[in-house]
């Protein structure tokens, strides 16, 4: 029997993480997961703890990393993803994007192994050119809340390509716009866990702003099968991943409502700083270099994500 490929994935017990581990244990790999639990949950992967091809590493990848044995990809998915996250730990969020970046590339440098970092939608800001292509270079306030997340993308992506350019070494960026589906944390305080949470307690639902800012949401096997395409393609450059379908916040809150079939009703917050006006990606690379689209329709999407909330042990 050949020996298995051995994929290192950094924040394995968070949303994305957690479905990359899934998806490289489907493929046949060996699956070395990372994390240091801030903000991720043993339960997104307990149930790969009892195969011999998965072991996880209760670790800070901004503290240096060390894994035995050979690594053949690198996939760096650790950092806290949702606005309320990197408000409560900013600096915690400006290093895992830098440092973390900086080990996760050295190793990957010692083992000869390709990295792929996930980038943002975010280094694009609030973006002045719509939709956004991977050309358009951003619109971002570097001193404000978002800031600090925004700018360490903005770092990782700049020294991953520092040492694909300098050193030679193989690297992948992916630029993932706002992605959905089971394992979001429900307290996250994005928009989609929020407004699912605010029905199941029958509480109103909260819109920030008069709800006309715009986002289009993706599903998580989408994006999953984006990244594996990605990774194994010979592209360097980064590529947007994510659903182009484009839909107001307002709008979003009522499909939300319609599904869930909540009687409350949304009232309206105020909106938080630099919260951005519009987004929607142009994919146009990744269907010309990776035969890549979509494929999830948000209707199919909010189904399974809302069973997956409604099934919790909170809400049974
Ligand atoms: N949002 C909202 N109500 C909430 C949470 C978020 O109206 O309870 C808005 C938020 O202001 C933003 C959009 O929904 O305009 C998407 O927010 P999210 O935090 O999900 O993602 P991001 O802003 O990072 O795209």
């Amino acid at each position: 029997m050949s020996e298995r490929k051995r994929v290192l994935i950094t924040g394995a017990a968070g949303f994305l993480g957690s479905h990359l581990c899934d998806r490289f244990i489907k493929e046949g790999y060996h699956v070395i997961g990372m994390d240091n639990l801030i903000t991720g949950s043993l339960s997104n992967i307990e149930h790969l703890f009892k195969l011999e091809q998965f072991e996880f590493y209760h670790h800070d990848v901004s503290k240096f990393v060390f894994v035995p044995g050979k690594l053949d990809y690198i996939l760096h998915f650790a950092s806290p993803a949702s606005p309320i996250d990197y408000l409560k730990i900013p600096i915690q969020t400006l290093k895992v994007g830098s440092l973390g970046t900086h080990n996760l590339l050295g190793l990957a440098r010692a083992k000869k192994a390709r990295m792929l970092i996930a980038s943002t939608s975010e280094v694009y800001g609030d973006p002045n050119v719509h939709p956004q292509n991977e050309d358009y270079w951003g619109n971002v306030n570097p001193i404000g809340p978002r800031g600090v997340y925004d700018e360490a993308k903005r770092f990782q992506e700049a020294i991953t390509m520092a040492y694909h350019t300098y050193h030679q070494l193989e690297t992948r960026i992916i630029r993932i716009f706002n992605t959905y589906g089971p394992r979001m944390r429900l307290d996250d305080g994005r928009a989609l866990p929020a407004f699912m949470g605010q029905a199941l307690r029958g509480q109103d639902i909260t819109v920030f702003g008069d709800g006309s800012q715009t986002r289009s949401f993706c599903y998580v096997d989408d994006l999953v099968e984006g990244i594996y395409r990605l990774l194994l393609s010979d592209y360097a450059n980064p590529v947007n991943i994510g659903n182009p379908d484009e839909i107001t916040i307002k709008q979003f809150a009522e499909e939300i409502i319609a599904l869930t079939g909540t009687k409350q009703k949304i009232i309206y917050n105020p909106l938080p700083t630099d919260d951005p006006k519009q987004r929607r990606p142009d994919i146009t690379r990744a269907k010309e270099i990776l035969g890549w689209e979509p494929k999830v329709q948000r209707k199919e999407g909010l189904k399974i994500t809302f069973d997956y909330f409604k099934n919790l042990p909170e809400f049974k």
